[in-house]
């Protein structure tokens, strides 16, 4: 059955790297109509919105969507699309996984999944400045929202996904020692979700600041990681960066409404157009979206197809230590497949 998809390919190395992913996809023999939609500068550029209706109209139609990263206009009164994504989809879980795979590391055994809330928090955008005496910006203040529905289901996520995939722990870090209130109720909705799951799979709770050190000391005791959106938002950078950086790692951002699947890095500017930058990411993300319409076999191949390349390391790009461009890289893996 063909799956309707949205593709977005995106700004800076955006166009290159989908493009290899979609080229890969092919070969793998998944069937996926693609309907392509701007967003980004590629969109202002075209019709003057980063985010031009067309393309929310189409995630609504397919409900999926594969993105490249997309450069927000800085200081321009334009939206920021990635807010109006999660709000228009409400987009509440942000799934990153982060794997060993590359060779020559200084960790060989890192398998994690990190599953951040992706709506509420510290992230809700409600801020602002106090004035005192003449000082307009005396102060400023930043209000973290956490609700027990936005907990319950982010919670519910993660022990789901752990159970689906066989995963032994579920780690709920959180700053409920200091701030009692939003991470307390994060922590204590957190526990009664867990309850649910007894028997499936471990809980064990972690303090973020001692959960950052163990992360890069022991990183191989992490399974299943849940958190909130500031906290996850860092986290997943470290855990990138355990694996080999930004090109190596896919994130998935699923809503109640659409799914849409994305590198967890941005534009990178300083390779835009030169066919240098590494597919990987946005490779992953592509297996997410098909394990996620329920074809997780095509999806293993392909990313089987995908490791063994990078375990190799014979054809492999310049930021994890090679010298092929973007399309001799997808000439690798598709002949891997
Ligand atoms: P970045 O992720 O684009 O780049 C950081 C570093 O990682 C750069 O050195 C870059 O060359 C390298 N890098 C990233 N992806 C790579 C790849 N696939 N292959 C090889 N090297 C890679 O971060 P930045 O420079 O801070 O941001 C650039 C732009 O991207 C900004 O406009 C930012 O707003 C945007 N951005 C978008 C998203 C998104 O759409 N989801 C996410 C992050 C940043």
């Amino acid at each position: 059955m063909t799956i309707h998809a949205t593709l977005i390919p995106g700004d800076g190395i955006g166009p290159d790297i989908t493009d290899a992913t979609t080229r890969l996809l092919e070969a793998a023999g998944a069937e996926i109509s693609w309907d392509r939609q701007l967003a980004g500068m590629a969109a202002v550029a075209a019709a003057g919105d980063p985010m031009p209706d067309a393309t929310l109209e189409s995630i609504k139609r397919t409900k999926l969507a594969l993105k490249g990263p997309l450069e927000t206009p800085v200081g321009t009164g334009f939206r920021s699309v990635n807010v109006a994504l999660r709000k228009t989809f409400d987009l509440y879980a942000n799934v990153r996984p982060a794997k060993s795979v590359v060779p020559g590391l200084r960790f060989k055994d890192v398998d994690i999944i990190l599953v951040r809330e992706n709506t509420e928090g510290l992230y809700i955008g409600i801020e602002n400045y106090v004035r005192i005496g003449d000082d307009d910006r005396a102060a400023a203040q930043s209000i973290a929202v956490v609700t027990r529905y936005g907990a319950e289901r982010i919670h519910r996520y993660a022990f789901d996904l752990a159970v689906r995939l066989e995963r032994q722990k579920v780690t709920l870090v959180h700053k409920a020692n200091i701030l009692k209130y939003s991470q307390g109720l994060f922590l204590d909705v957190g526990r009664e979700i867990a309850k649910e799951y007894t028997g499936k799979v471990e809980v064990e709770e972690r303090i973020v600041d001692a959960c950052a050190m163990e992360l890069v000391t022991k990183p191989e005791r992490y399974d299943v990681i849940v958190t909130t959106n500031l906290f996850g938002d860092i986290l997943s950078d470290l855990t990138s960066g355990l694996v080999g950086g930004l090109g190596l790692t896919p994130g998935a951002n699923i809503g109640r409404n659409a799914a849409i699947f994305e590198a967890v890095h941005g534009t990178a500017p300083d390779s835009a157009g030169k066919g240098v930058a590494n597919p990987t990411a946005v490779m992953l993300a592509a297996c997410q979206m098909l394990d996620h319409v329920g074809k997780p076999e095509l999806a293993t191949r392909i990313q089987q197809a995908i490791e063994a390349t990078l375990r190799e390391q014979q054809t492999v790009t310049r930021d994890i230590g090679g010298t092929a461009n973007s399309a001799a890289f997808t000439d690798a893996v598709i002949a891997k497949l």
